[in-house]
């Protein structure tokens, strides 16, 4: 048996995010997409710690469960999740000359060593102007102090390659851990690929070949919860097994991933002048935009291509594409918003008469049991499964496009 983590959200008090993203939100999403292991988001802060710190219930050490005075009626068929304490800080600095930009998440055993994160970087940023702060700290430094409060507080590069604010992004980045992190690079032992990378694409690098692969969602609004997730062993029950996982690979047993082309930083173009390049066309053009002549946003392929030491991947972690259920379900029924009344109702006939979660349905429920609820549903899960889609590389902040070929 697996459980489904997904370890990368935010909170509503992060920039442009749903409302609604709250913790009995979070958990009765969580379990209609079946996740198992979730992230609190933005502990950092102070609004939202206060909210945490009243309303989860420790129940083994470092896994917390929302009071179950809190809970939302008519929750999903999975089992209810176990949160874990965890925040994205966003780092703004200089470093050989350069300005840096780099996202980290960060996952903390207890409440005493989140006080003590937000004691330590406060002074470097405002933390509560949003659940993200921007901090003018060096990764360096930041790591050095989380290290110094308590071992086992674990941080991981947030979407690795995105060319804004990433650890290995082609604008505001580094070519390689060391150059970021000198000695305590040896503590950063997992990579979080982002939407717009997958497994296949990190293996070209062999300088990564010690870091576990893994994703998540990323998700501002609830419903966005699980879009990637990490799979853990049932037996990872508390935090110190988690990390335990994530540090060793015991326990870990791959992710389950976005096409990468799904990203919005897949190929590189320019999304205000409408130019969508593949890396060997832009880097025909001199990487200069043919409309506005600036400078284009290259994206992940073309970084990795850059960076790349192998001309194959080589062992490639277990990994499974699937694309969110009511992106099929919308094709389906021939609706462009997946937000819509008719999209939702299919998918929660689904949900029920499957009793099942969405990751379930997506990955294991047989064709012809879906069949039942829905015909076309279950033949655009049997194409997503075969890897028979069309779909639009995203680009320079653009989503790409997934068609099902009905
Ligand atoms: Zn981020
Ligand atoms: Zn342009």
């Amino acid at each position: 048996m697996a459980v489904y983590a997904d370890l990368h959200v935010h909170s509503k008090y992060s920039r442009a995010t749903s409302r609604d993203m709250d913790l009995p939100h979070i958990e009765w999403w969580a379990r209609r997409k079946g996740v198992g292991i979730v992230g609190t988001g933005d502990f950092t802060h102070p609004a939202w710690r206060r909210i945490l710190g009243e309303s989860l219930v420790e129940v083994s050490d470092g896994f917390f469960s929302l009071r179950d005075d809190l809970q939302l009626a008519g929750g999903g068929p999975g089992p209810r999740p176990s949160f874990v304490l965890q925040t994205e800080l966003s780092l703004i600095y200089r470093r050989g000359g350069r300005s840096r930009r780099v996202h980290m998440v960060v996952l903390a055993p207890d409440f005493d060593a989140v006080d003590a994160i937000i004691r330590a970087v406060g002074p470097y940023g405002k933390l509560e102007s949003d659940g993200r702060p921007m901090l003018s700290l060096d990764t360096y430094d930041l790591l050095s102090m989380l290290l110094d409060i308590d071992g086992r507080i674990f941080m991981f590069p947030a979407h690795a390659w995105t060319p804004w604010y990433a650890i290995f992004g082609s604008k505001s980045g580094f070519d390689s851990l060391e150059e970021a992190l000198d000695d305590l690079s040896v503590h950063i032992t997992a990579l979080e690929t982002g939407l717009s990378s997958d497994p296949p694409m990190n293996r070209m690098l062999s300088d990564l070949d010690r870091l576990f692969m893994v994703s998540f969602s990323d998700a501002h609004s609830p419903r966005n919860l699980a879009r990637e997730v990490t799979i853990f062993d049932e037996k990872v029950n508390d935090y110190n097994m988690l990390i335990n996982a994530l540090r060793t690979g015991d326990g870990l047993l791959g992710t389950v991933e976005y096409h990468p082309e799904e990203g919005k930083y897949h190929y590189d173009g320019h999304r205000a002048c409408g130019v969508r390049l593949t890396p060997r066309e832009a880097r025909e053009l001199g990487g200069r935009c043919p409309v506005c002549g600036r400078p284009l946003t290259l994206g992940t392929l073309h970084r990795i291509d850059d960076l790349a030491d192998r001309a194959e991947p080589e062992n490639v972690d277990p990994f499974t594409y699937a694309v969110p259920l009511p992106v099929l379900v919308s094709q389906a029924v021939g609706v462009k918003s997946m937000t819509s009344k008719k999209v939702q109702r299919l998918y929660g006939e689904l949900l029920k008469t499957l009793d099942a979660s969405e990751l379930d349905i997506l990955l294991h429920r047989h064709i012809p049991d879906i069949e039942r609820v829905d015909g076309r549903v279950a033949l655009a899960v049997r194409l997503m499964r075969e890897g028979r889609l069309d779909i639009q590389p995203g680009y320079d902040g653009e989503y790409g496009t997934v068609r099902v070929p009905f």
